[in-house]
């Protein structure tokens, strides 16, 4: 019956992750996968957190959530994707659902976009993660990139990207990432994104934000302010947002969709086909989760514990940004390194080719994937040695 299924020859990132682990080399480096790492080169468990879960009743009994998720975990999803005195929030304009991570949120957003947006197609930039397309083609959006980083700056083709948003159709959507662009850490500025956000409400595009790393690139708050931006400014649009890195939570699935509508009725009518499209898809959304994020946010202690902790995360982040670039400085004095402390968030797009990439795998143990991305939030002490050593020589020119 089966015969004819071809085997799957493993998602590029995961298998990876997988080889590396099964190499017994005692110096290695793990810079491929986009997961946080701690000085001791562990996946942190956040204080906050564990003292949330640690306060959870184990007698309550584990029933089913409603599709559209816990109300109190719905509300501070919100209130941390918009801030509490959003006027969006405060106008009831804002539907918000727990979704499976990020991913949940991009997937039940492209089935809903799909459904009752049928002749929308999406524009993503170029590069972007290597799931959209799974995720987002695979609900069958029609997908079509515009131009985003430019190898010979490391920076962002401004003029070009803006010149393609110019082009397009009334209701197409936009992929956005408010922060720390996933693979290159490359953001707009502010000044870039209040133009874009411009050119989006001009155009009367529909903007999905994808913001799988808020409190990774300057904090908390900042790198949600596009997003607050355009809702303030009454853009219709689509917000996916994820407690995976910023909580550490990554394996209980943490997320959350808000559409934001123009009006509070429409928020009741999409709310109800956020909850529809859930049924079709999963029924549900996994308790324990909610409940632990419900736990920090909720409590203002905790809550203010969470944001120091990610404060932490994301300064070790820049430290280890500027200690590679010292260390690649201190080694090759010629070489343009500068991009690896003006880049945002947990990855950089280093500019290594395959074979430098294959390179610093086979030869030192030092993975990144293949476009060359590296998660700099693998790097520690115990590995910076290791690593501005064997790229220095693969750099070498
Ligand atoms: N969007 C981007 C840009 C990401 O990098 C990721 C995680 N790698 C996600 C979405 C998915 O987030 P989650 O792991 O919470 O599903």
């Amino acid at each position: 019956m089966f015969k004819h299924i071809p085997s799957y020859p493993g998602d590029p990132i995961l298998s990876l992750m997988h080889t590396f682990m099964k190499d017994d080399r005692p110096h290695k480096a793990n810079l491929s996968i986009g997961l946080y790492y701690d000085e001791a080169g562990k996946i942190p468990v956040l204080k906050s957190v564990e003292l949330a879960q640690q306060r959870i009743d184990e007698s309550v009994p584990h029933v089913y959530l409603p599709m559209e998720g816990d109300n109190t975990y719905r509300r501070l999803i919100a209130e941390t994707v918009f801030g509490a005195d959003h006027v969006a929030v405060k106008e009831q304009r804002v539907a918000t659902i727990h979704t499976l991570g990020g991913s949940g949120a991009l997937k039940v957003g492209a089935d809903f976009l799909k459904t009752y947006f049928p002749d929308s197609e999406l524009w993503i930039s170029d590069p972007t993660w290597e799931n959209h397309y799974n995720i987002l083609g695979g609900a069958g959006l029609v997908m079509h990139t515009f131009p985003y980083y430019d190898p010979a700056t490391n920076g962002i083709r401004f003029d070009e990207m803006m010149a393609a948003l110019e082009q397009l159709p009334a209701r197409a959507i936009v992929l956005l990432q408010p922060c720390c662009h996933n693979p290159t850490g490359i953001d707009p500025t502010r000044e870039q994104w209040t133009a874009i956000a411009d050119v989006l409400l001009r155009r009367n595009v529909i903007p999905f934000f994808d913001m799988a790393y808020q409190g990774f690139g300057d904090g908390l708050d900042e790198d949600a302010w596009v997003v607050r931006h355009m809702a303030a400014q009454g853009a219709a649009m689509l917000v996916g947002n994820s407690f995976s890195k910023n909580m550490s939570l990554y394996g209980e699935r943490v997320g959350g969709l808000s559409v934001v509508c123009n009006t509070s009725a429409e928020a009741g009518q999409v709310l109800g086909q956020l909850q529809a499209t859930v049924r079709k898809n999963y029924s549900s959304p996994p308790l324990f989760g909610s409940r632990v994020v419900s736990g920090v946010l909720g409590d203002p202690e905790l809550r203010a514990m969470w944001a120091a902790e990610v404060t932490q995360m994301r300064k070790r982040i820049h430290e280890m940004r500027a200690a590679l670039r010292s260390g690649l400085k201190a080694r090759l004095p010629d070489l343009d390194v500068e991009y690896f402390v003006t880049q945002r968030g947990m990855f950089s797009y280093t500019g290594l080719g395959q074979a430098q990439v294959d390179t610093l795998r086979d030869e030192y143990g030092v993975y990144l994937i293949k476009s060359g991305r590296m998660c700099v939030a693998g790097l520690s002490h115990g590995n910076l040695e290791l690593v501005a050593d064997s790229m220095a020589k693969v750099m070498q020119p």
